[in-house]
């Protein structure tokens, strides 16, 4: 089963209406650098489908939740960052500021990076 999204601009990249600096391509997943690349290596990997995301996630998708994270570790070795070491992530929901309603993760390396991942706002859920 194929889902297409016309109004979604994942899908239009996956289709190759609209243009990306593809990094990686298969029958499940597409990968591309990031528009706004927040390190040296910033790239993205989608599935060829429309899923808005992680929480929409089924056991239908169970291949192509593997082809995201296999895809991942390519990307990494195609970018030179598999031994300095990389991160990947899901952004899923308001809180995560997730923008863009087609699942994707992100690979994010080539730079020393920070641990917690939220230095922004401090807005915590169910507390004064
Ligand atoms: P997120 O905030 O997790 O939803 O991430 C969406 C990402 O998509 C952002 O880092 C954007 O810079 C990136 N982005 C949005 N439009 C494009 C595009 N046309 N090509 C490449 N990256 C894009
Ligand atoms: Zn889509």
């Amino acid at each position: 089963m194929s889902r297409y999204d016309p109004e979604c601009i994942f899908c239009k990249i996956a289709a190759g209406h609209i243009p990306a600096k593809l990094v990686y391509k298969n029958e499940h997943v597409v990968a591309f650098h990031d528009l706004n690349p927040v390190a040296p290596t910033h790239v993205l990997i989608i599935p060829q489908e429309h899923i808005p995301s992680l929480s929409q996630l089924s056991e239908a998708d169970t291949v192509i939740a593997g082809q995201i994270l296999l895809a991942a570790r390519v990307v990494a070795e195609k970018t030179g960052v598999l031994d300095s070491g990389y991160r990947v992530v899901f952004n899923n929901g308001p809180d995560s500021l997730q923008s863009v309603g087609h699942i994707h993760a992100h690979v994010i390396g080539g730079k020393s990076m920070g641990w917690p991942p939220f230095p922004g706002r401090e807005i915590l859920h169910g507390q004064d």
